[in-house]
Protein backbone atom coordinates (compact mmCIF):
# COMPACT_ATOMS: atom_id res chain seq x y z
CA UNK A 1 0.00 0.00 0.00
CA UNK A 2 1.39 3.42 -1.15
CA UNK A 3 1.61 5.66 2.37
CA UNK A 4 0.84 9.15 1.99
CA UNK A 5 4.23 10.60 2.56
CA UNK A 6 5.57 9.50 -0.91
CA UNK A 7 4.61 10.81 -3.41
CA UNK A 8 3.89 9.66 -7.06
CA UNK A 9 7.48 10.63 -8.08
CA UNK A 10 8.63 8.63 -5.29
CA UNK A 11 6.95 5.26 -6.31
CA UNK A 12 8.22 5.48 -9.52
CA UNK A 13 11.63 5.62 -8.14
CA UNK A 14 10.68 3.08 -5.70
CA UNK A 15 9.62 0.63 -8.97
CA UNK A 16 13.07 1.17 -10.60
CA UNK A 17 15.31 0.71 -7.87
CA UNK A 18 13.16 -3.05 -7.01
CA UNK A 19 13.98 -3.97 -11.13
CA UNK A 20 17.09 -2.99 -10.39
CA UNK A 21 17.99 -4.82 -6.54
CA UNK A 22 15.66 -7.77 -8.72
CA UNK A 23 17.31 -8.26 -11.95
CA UNK A 24 20.69 -6.91 -10.80
CA UNK A 25 21.69 -8.10 -7.51
CA UNK A 26 19.29 -10.62 -5.66
CA UNK A 27 20.13 -13.80 -8.56
CA UNK A 28 24.24 -12.84 -7.55
CA UNK A 29 23.62 -12.85 -3.43
CA UNK A 30 24.74 -16.45 -3.05
CA UNK A 31 27.58 -16.12 -5.04
CA UNK A 32 29.26 -12.93 -3.81
CA UNK A 33 28.13 -13.72 -0.18
CA UNK A 34 30.44 -16.88 -0.51
CA UNK A 35 33.54 -14.68 -2.39
CA UNK A 36 32.88 -12.50 0.61
CA UNK A 37 32.82 -9.95 -2.19
CA UNK A 38 30.74 -8.23 -4.60
CA UNK A 39 32.13 -5.88 -7.58
CA UNK A 40 33.21 -2.53 -7.57
CA UNK A 41 31.15 -2.60 -10.75
CA UNK A 42 28.34 -2.07 -9.01
CA UNK A 43 29.15 1.66 -7.67
CA UNK A 44 29.52 2.41 -11.66
CA UNK A 45 26.10 0.75 -12.23
CA UNK A 46 24.75 2.88 -9.24
CA UNK A 47 25.90 5.83 -10.36
CA UNK A 48 25.31 5.13 -14.05
CA UNK A 49 21.48 5.05 -12.73
CA UNK A 50 21.91 7.96 -10.45
CA UNK A 51 21.02 6.10 -7.22
CA UNK A 52 24.37 7.34 -5.33
CA UNK A 53 23.73 10.91 -5.55
CA UNK A 54 20.04 11.47 -4.99
CA UNK A 55 19.73 14.31 -2.48
CA UNK A 56 23.22 16.28 -4.10
CA UNK A 57 23.18 18.69 -6.50
CA UNK A 58 23.66 17.60 -10.58
CA UNK A 59 26.74 19.95 -10.57
CA UNK A 60 28.31 17.19 -8.28
CA UNK A 61 26.90 13.81 -9.93
CA UNK A 62 23.26 14.19 -7.94
CA UNK A 63 19.44 14.22 -8.88
CA UNK A 64 18.35 17.13 -6.62
CA UNK A 65 16.13 14.68 -4.77
CA UNK A 66 14.55 15.32 -0.97
CA UNK A 67 15.39 12.57 1.96
CA UNK A 68 12.81 10.74 1.22
CA UNK A 69 14.16 8.89 -1.99
CA UNK A 70 17.24 7.84 0.32
CA UNK A 71 14.92 6.12 2.64
CA UNK A 72 13.53 4.31 -0.21
CA UNK A 73 16.99 3.53 -1.35
CA UNK A 74 17.84 2.22 1.58
CA UNK A 75 14.43 0.05 1.93
CA UNK A 76 14.48 -1.35 -1.59
CA UNK A 77 18.24 -2.48 -1.04
CA UNK A 78 17.42 -4.16 1.96
CA UNK A 79 15.28 -6.73 -0.10
CA UNK A 80 18.30 -8.05 -2.30
CA UNK A 81 19.10 -10.78 -0.03
CA UNK A 82 22.35 -9.44 1.18
CA UNK A 83 22.75 -6.66 3.58
CA UNK A 84 25.93 -5.35 2.65
CA UNK A 85 24.97 -3.63 -0.27
CA UNK A 86 22.52 -1.30 1.66
CA UNK A 87 25.83 -0.64 3.73
CA UNK A 88 28.48 -0.58 1.58
CA UNK A 89 26.01 2.35 -0.41
CA UNK A 90 25.24 4.15 2.88
CA UNK A 91 28.70 4.46 3.92
CA UNK A 92 29.47 6.00 0.44
CA UNK A 93 26.14 8.66 -0.19
CA UNK A 94 25.17 9.43 3.59
CA UNK A 95 27.86 8.96 5.82
CA UNK A 96 31.44 9.34 3.48
CA UNK A 97 30.64 11.98 1.19
CA UNK A 98 27.74 14.54 3.12
CA UNK A 99 30.90 15.95 5.07
CA UNK A 100 32.62 17.18 1.56
CA UNK A 101 29.10 18.60 0.46
CA UNK A 102 28.84 19.95 3.35
CA UNK A 103 32.16 20.93 4.67
CA UNK A 104 34.37 21.09 1.13
CA UNK A 105 36.28 23.71 -0.94
CA UNK A 106 34.97 23.30 -4.52
CA UNK A 107 37.72 21.33 -5.52
CA UNK A 108 37.39 18.85 -2.71
CA UNK A 109 33.97 18.68 -4.44
CA UNK A 110 35.41 17.61 -8.14
CA UNK A 111 37.87 15.28 -6.49
CA UNK A 112 35.91 13.38 -4.27
CA UNK A 113 32.27 14.21 -3.94
CA UNK A 114 31.80 13.90 -8.05
CA UNK A 115 33.17 11.12 -8.38
CA UNK A 116 31.73 9.69 -5.68
CA UNK A 117 28.02 10.44 -6.75
CA UNK A 118 29.36 8.50 -10.35
CA UNK A 119 30.39 5.49 -8.43
CA UNK A 120 33.82 6.35 -10.05
CA UNK A 121 35.43 6.42 -6.88
CA UNK A 122 34.47 4.58 -3.38
CA UNK A 123 34.69 6.17 -0.10
CA UNK A 124 34.91 4.90 3.27
CA UNK A 125 34.56 6.43 6.84
CA UNK A 126 37.39 5.87 9.89
CA UNK A 127 35.49 7.07 13.03
CA UNK A 128 36.48 3.80 15.12
CA UNK A 129 39.64 2.32 16.72
CA UNK A 130 40.75 -0.65 18.46
CA UNK A 131 40.17 1.66 21.66
CA UNK A 132 37.86 4.07 21.08
CA UNK A 133 34.06 2.33 19.67
CA UNK A 134 31.26 4.17 21.77
CA UNK A 135 33.49 6.73 23.12
CA UNK A 136 34.65 8.35 20.35
CA UNK A 137 36.07 11.08 22.02
CA UNK A 138 38.63 8.46 23.13
CA UNK A 139 39.79 8.68 19.20
CA UNK A 140 43.93 8.55 19.08
CA UNK A 141 44.84 8.72 15.57
CA UNK A 142 46.82 12.00 15.49
CA UNK A 143 47.19 14.68 12.48
CA UNK A 144 50.30 17.07 13.36
CA UNK A 145 50.97 19.87 10.85
CA UNK A 146 54.49 20.37 9.63
CA UNK A 147 54.80 22.51 7.35
CA UNK A 148 52.81 22.26 4.06
CA UNK A 149 52.03 18.70 5.24
CA UNK A 150 49.83 17.26 7.87
CA UNK A 151 51.47 13.61 9.44
CA UNK A 152 48.90 10.97 10.10
CA UNK A 153 49.26 8.38 12.64
CA UNK A 154 46.97 5.76 14.04
CA UNK A 155 44.53 2.89 13.69
CA UNK A 156 41.17 2.99 12.21
CA UNK A 157 39.19 -0.76 12.80
CA UNK A 158 35.46 -1.93 11.53
CA UNK A 159 35.93 0.18 8.30
CA UNK A 160 33.04 -0.56 6.21
CA UNK A 161 34.59 -0.03 1.93
CA UNK A 162 38.35 -0.03 3.72
CA UNK A 163 39.13 -2.63 0.93
CA UNK A 164 37.99 -1.07 -1.80
CA UNK A 165 37.63 2.23 -1.55
CA UNK A 166 39.87 5.18 -3.45
CA UNK A 167 39.84 7.12 0.03
CA UNK A 168 38.93 7.88 3.21
CA UNK A 169 36.81 10.72 4.92
CA UNK A 170 38.78 10.13 8.59
CA UNK A 171 38.37 11.70 11.91
CA UNK A 172 41.77 12.53 13.37
CA UNK A 173 43.03 14.55 16.84
CA UNK A 174 44.85 17.78 15.93
CA UNK A 175 44.60 19.55 19.08
CA UNK A 176 44.98 18.52 22.72
CA UNK A 177 41.49 20.17 23.74
CA UNK A 178 39.68 17.31 25.72
CA UNK A 179 35.89 16.16 24.86
CA UNK A 180 35.19 16.46 21.29
CA UNK A 181 36.75 19.52 20.68
CA UNK A 182 40.38 19.19 19.23
CA UNK A 183 39.58 16.67 15.99
CA UNK A 184 39.72 17.49 12.56
CA UNK A 185 38.38 15.84 9.53
CA UNK A 186 41.00 14.77 6.50
CA UNK A 187 40.46 13.20 2.66
CA UNK A 188 42.95 10.93 2.09
CA UNK A 189 44.02 8.76 -1.07
CA UNK A 190 44.55 5.37 -0.99
CA UNK A 191 48.27 4.68 -1.88
CA UNK A 192 49.49 7.21 -0.35
CA UNK A 193 52.76 5.99 1.51
CA UNK A 194 52.01 5.24 5.46
CA UNK A 195 48.58 4.66 4.82
CA UNK A 196 48.19 0.74 4.55
CA UNK A 197 45.09 -1.76 4.72
CA UNK A 198 46.47 -3.87 7.47
CA UNK A 199 43.80 -6.73 6.81
CA UNK A 200 40.42 -7.33 6.01
CA UNK A 201 38.10 -8.60 9.00
CA UNK A 202 36.48 -12.28 8.81
CA UNK A 203 32.69 -11.63 10.06
CA UNK A 204 29.46 -13.29 11.08
CA UNK A 205 27.35 -11.68 8.62
CA UNK A 206 27.76 -9.01 5.87
CA UNK A 207 30.00 -11.33 4.23
CA UNK A 208 30.00 -9.57 1.38
CA UNK A 209 31.12 -6.16 2.91
CA UNK A 210 34.61 -5.81 3.07
CA UNK A 211 35.72 -4.46 6.48
CA UNK A 212 38.89 -3.31 7.25
CA UNK A 213 41.68 -2.22 9.45
CA UNK A 214 43.85 0.36 8.20
CA UNK A 215 46.77 1.74 9.26
CA UNK A 216 48.40 5.12 9.30
CA UNK A 217 52.38 5.68 9.99
CA UNK A 218 53.76 8.93 9.45
CA UNK A 219 51.03 8.97 6.53
CA UNK A 220 52.24 12.96 4.88
CA UNK A 221 49.37 14.74 3.28
CA UNK A 222 49.14 18.12 1.48
CA UNK A 223 47.55 20.70 3.76
CA UNK A 224 44.70 20.52 1.60
CA UNK A 225 43.29 17.54 2.57
CA UNK A 226 41.73 19.39 5.53
CA UNK A 227 38.25 18.80 5.24
CA UNK A 228 36.07 21.41 6.76
CA UNK A 229 37.64 23.58 9.78
CA UNK A 230 40.51 22.60 11.98
CA UNK A 231 39.59 21.48 15.25
CA UNK A 232 35.69 20.81 14.37
CA UNK A 233 35.65 17.49 12.46
CA UNK A 234 33.44 15.87 15.29
CA UNK A 235 30.62 18.38 14.75
CA UNK A 236 30.71 18.12 11.06
CA UNK A 237 30.87 14.39 10.81
CA UNK A 238 28.04 14.23 13.84
CA UNK A 239 24.92 16.42 12.37
CA UNK A 240 24.65 13.82 9.25
CA UNK A 241 23.84 10.64 11.94
CA UNK A 242 20.54 11.53 12.88
CA UNK A 243 20.22 10.70 8.79
CA UNK A 244 21.87 7.55 8.89
CA UNK A 245 20.09 6.26 11.75
CA UNK A 246 16.85 6.91 10.14
CA UNK A 247 18.32 4.77 6.54
CA UNK A 248 19.66 2.31 9.14
CA UNK A 249 16.19 1.93 11.07
CA UNK A 250 14.43 1.82 7.11
CA UNK A 251 16.99 -0.85 5.98
CA UNK A 252 16.41 -2.67 9.30
CA UNK A 253 12.37 -2.79 8.07
CA UNK A 254 12.98 -3.60 5.12
CA UNK A 255 15.08 -6.96 5.60
CA UNK A 256 12.54 -8.02 8.71
CA UNK A 257 10.28 -7.31 5.94
CA UNK A 258 11.92 -9.85 3.20
CA UNK A 259 12.30 -12.08 5.89
CA UNK A 260 8.58 -12.18 7.34
CA UNK A 261 7.97 -13.00 3.87
CA UNK A 262 10.24 -15.77 3.21
CA UNK A 263 8.41 -17.56 6.71
CA UNK A 264 5.03 -16.95 5.75
CA UNK A 265 5.84 -18.52 2.14
CA UNK A 266 7.47 -21.45 3.79
CA UNK A 267 4.71 -21.99 5.79
CA UNK A 268 2.37 -22.57 3.52
CA UNK A 269 4.10 -24.60 1.84
CA UNK A 270 6.15 -27.11 4.76
CA UNK A 271 3.60 -29.65 5.47
CA UNK A 272 4.14 -31.78 9.50
CA UNK A 273 1.26 -33.86 11.32
CA UNK A 274 -0.33 -33.78 7.98
CA UNK A 275 -1.06 -29.68 7.54
CA UNK A 276 0.70 -27.15 6.31
CA UNK A 277 2.77 -25.28 9.46
CA UNK A 278 0.40 -22.09 8.74
CA UNK A 279 -2.50 -23.85 9.77
CA UNK A 280 -1.04 -24.17 13.37
CA UNK A 281 -2.61 -21.52 15.49
CA UNK A 282 0.98 -21.22 17.27
CA UNK A 283 2.72 -19.94 13.62
CA UNK A 284 -0.33 -18.06 13.00
CA UNK A 285 0.27 -16.10 16.06
CA UNK A 286 3.70 -16.12 15.48
CA UNK A 287 3.56 -14.25 11.76
CA UNK A 288 0.94 -12.04 13.40
CA UNK A 289 3.18 -10.47 15.63
CA UNK A 290 6.58 -10.12 13.12
CA UNK A 291 3.77 -8.32 10.49
CA UNK A 292 3.05 -6.08 13.80
CA UNK A 293 6.32 -5.13 14.92
CA UNK A 294 7.65 -4.50 11.09
CA UNK A 295 4.58 -2.27 10.76
CA UNK A 296 5.36 -0.51 14.10
CA UNK A 297 8.91 0.30 13.46
CA UNK A 298 7.86 1.16 10.01
CA UNK A 299 5.53 3.92 11.05
CA UNK A 300 8.06 5.44 13.08
CA UNK A 301 10.56 5.48 10.74
CA UNK A 302 8.71 7.06 8.37
CA UNK A 303 7.52 9.73 11.35
CA UNK A 304 11.42 10.66 11.99
CA UNK A 305 12.11 10.75 7.61
CA UNK A 306 8.96 12.61 7.33
CA UNK A 307 10.34 15.54 10.25
CA UNK A 308 13.57 15.25 8.49
CA UNK A 309 12.11 15.90 5.61
CA UNK A 310 10.66 18.71 6.75
CA UNK A 311 13.65 20.36 8.63
CA UNK A 312 13.35 18.61 12.31
CA UNK A 313 16.12 17.29 14.02
CA UNK A 314 14.14 14.98 16.38
CA UNK A 315 17.04 13.28 18.08
CA UNK A 316 14.77 11.39 20.68
CA UNK A 317 12.19 9.86 18.00
CA UNK A 318 15.16 9.10 15.45
CA UNK A 319 17.18 7.31 18.03
CA UNK A 320 13.99 5.35 19.16
CA UNK A 321 13.03 4.30 15.62
CA UNK A 322 16.67 3.11 15.48
CA UNK A 323 16.96 1.08 18.40
CA UNK A 324 13.31 -0.24 17.58
CA UNK A 325 13.88 -1.12 14.16
CA UNK A 326 17.22 -3.17 15.08
CA UNK A 327 15.61 -4.87 17.62
CA UNK A 328 12.31 -5.50 15.87
CA UNK A 329 14.31 -6.85 12.94
CA UNK A 330 16.45 -9.24 15.12
CA UNK A 331 13.09 -10.78 16.69
CA UNK A 332 11.38 -10.74 13.00
CA UNK A 333 14.32 -12.55 11.74
CA UNK A 334 14.77 -14.91 14.90
CA UNK A 335 11.15 -16.13 14.71
CA UNK A 336 11.54 -16.39 10.73
CA UNK A 337 14.21 -18.72 11.07
CA UNK A 338 12.41 -20.62 13.62
CA UNK A 339 9.39 -21.11 11.49
CA UNK A 340 11.88 -22.44 9.27
CA UNK A 341 12.94 -25.14 11.89
CA UNK A 342 16.11 -26.96 10.70
CA UNK A 343 16.14 -26.08 7.04
CA UNK A 344 16.47 -22.14 8.26
CA UNK A 345 19.58 -23.34 9.89
CA UNK A 346 21.05 -24.90 6.96
CA UNK A 347 23.38 -22.62 4.94
CA UNK A 348 21.41 -23.46 1.48
CA UNK A 349 18.25 -21.83 2.87
CA UNK A 350 18.12 -17.30 2.35
CA UNK A 351 17.03 -17.24 5.48
CA UNK A 352 19.97 -17.93 7.68
CA UNK A 353 21.81 -14.42 6.21
CA UNK A 354 19.02 -12.05 6.99
CA UNK A 355 19.56 -13.81 10.60
CA UNK A 356 23.11 -12.97 10.02
CA UNK A 357 23.17 -9.70 9.00
CA UNK A 358 20.90 -8.06 10.97
CA UNK A 359 21.98 -8.90 13.95
CA UNK A 360 24.90 -5.91 13.06
CA UNK A 361 21.87 -3.59 13.13
CA UNK A 362 21.85 -3.78 16.96
CA UNK A 363 25.77 -2.54 16.99
CA UNK A 364 26.75 -0.11 13.84
CA UNK A 365 25.69 3.07 13.52
CA UNK A 366 25.39 3.01 17.28
CA UNK A 367 24.88 0.82 19.17
CA UNK A 368 21.62 -0.26 21.23
CA UNK A 369 22.76 0.77 24.62
CA UNK A 370 24.26 4.34 23.48
CA UNK A 371 20.59 4.64 21.74
CA UNK A 372 19.19 4.13 25.17
CA UNK A 373 21.72 6.60 26.85
CA UNK A 374 20.73 9.24 23.71
CA UNK A 375 17.10 8.94 24.67
CA UNK A 376 17.92 8.75 28.64
CA UNK A 377 19.60 12.20 27.47
CA UNK A 378 16.72 13.61 25.84
CA UNK A 379 14.19 12.54 28.71
CA UNK A 380 15.87 12.97 31.51
CA UNK A 381 18.86 15.47 31.03
CA UNK A 382 22.39 14.51 30.77
CA UNK A 383 24.05 13.58 34.37
CA UNK A 384 26.96 15.44 35.13
CA UNK A 385 30.18 13.67 36.12
C1 LIG B 1 30.57 -4.72 10.35
C2 LIG B 1 30.87 -3.40 10.95
C3 LIG B 1 31.01 -2.28 10.14
C4 LIG B 1 31.37 -1.04 10.68
N1 LIG B 1 31.60 0.02 9.85
C5 LIG B 1 32.18 1.15 10.36
C6 LIG B 1 32.64 2.19 9.50
O1 LIG B 1 32.47 2.14 8.28
N2 LIG B 1 33.29 3.24 10.06
C7 LIG B 1 33.51 3.35 11.40
O2 LIG B 1 34.12 4.32 11.83
N3 LIG B 1 33.05 2.39 12.25
C8 LIG B 1 32.41 1.29 11.76
N4 LIG B 1 31.97 0.29 12.61
C9 LIG B 1 32.19 0.43 14.04
C10 LIG B 1 30.92 0.58 14.87
O3 LIG B 1 30.41 1.88 14.73
C11 LIG B 1 31.30 0.20 16.32
O4 LIG B 1 31.48 -1.19 16.33
C12 LIG B 1 30.26 0.62 17.32
O5 LIG B 1 30.20 2.02 17.42
C13 LIG B 1 30.56 0.04 18.73
O6 LIG B 1 31.89 0.22 19.09
P1 LIG B 1 32.74 -1.05 19.62
O7 LIG B 1 32.55 -2.13 18.65
O8 LIG B 1 34.12 -0.60 19.90
O9 LIG B 1 32.05 -1.49 20.95
P2 LIG B 1 32.26 -0.85 22.42
O10 LIG B 1 32.11 0.62 22.37
O11 LIG B 1 33.49 -1.41 23.01
O12 LIG B 1 31.01 -1.42 23.19
C14 LIG B 1 30.95 -2.77 23.68
C15 LIG B 1 29.61 -2.93 24.41
O13 LIG B 1 29.57 -2.04 25.53
C16 LIG B 1 28.45 -1.17 25.42
N5 LIG B 1 28.78 0.15 25.92
C17 LIG B 1 29.82 0.96 25.56
N6 LIG B 1 29.77 2.12 26.22
C18 LIG B 1 28.68 2.07 27.00
C19 LIG B 1 28.07 2.98 27.92
N7 LIG B 1 28.56 4.20 28.14
N8 LIG B 1 26.95 2.60 28.56
C20 LIG B 1 26.41 1.37 28.33
N9 LIG B 1 26.93 0.47 27.47
C21 LIG B 1 28.05 0.81 26.81
C22 LIG B 1 28.13 -1.13 23.94
O14 LIG B 1 26.79 -0.75 23.69
C23 LIG B 1 28.42 -2.57 23.54
O15 LIG B 1 27.34 -3.38 23.86
C24 LIG B 1 31.55 -0.92 12.08
C25 LIG B 1 31.37 -2.04 12.92
C26 LIG B 1 31.05 -3.26 12.37
C27 LIG B 1 30.93 -4.46 13.29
Amino acid sequence: MKHPMFSEEHELFRNSVRKFVEKELVPHAEEWEEAEDFPNSIFIRMGELGYLGLRYPEKYGGQNGDFLFSVILAEELGRCGMGSIGMAVAVQSEMATPPIFKFGTEEQKMKYLLPANQGKKIACLGITEPNAGSDVAAIQTTARRDGDHWVINGRKIFITNGARADFITLVARTGEKKGYWGFSLFLVDKGMPGFTLTRKLNKVGMRSSDTAELLFEDCRVPADALLGEEGKGFYHIMWELQGERIMAAANAVARAQMAFELARKYSKERVQFGKPLAHFQVTRHRLADMATEIEAARHLTYYCAWLFQNGEYPVKEISMAKLFAAQMGNRVADAALQIFGGYGYMMEYPIQRYWRDIRLSRIGGGTDEIMKEVIANELLGRIKE
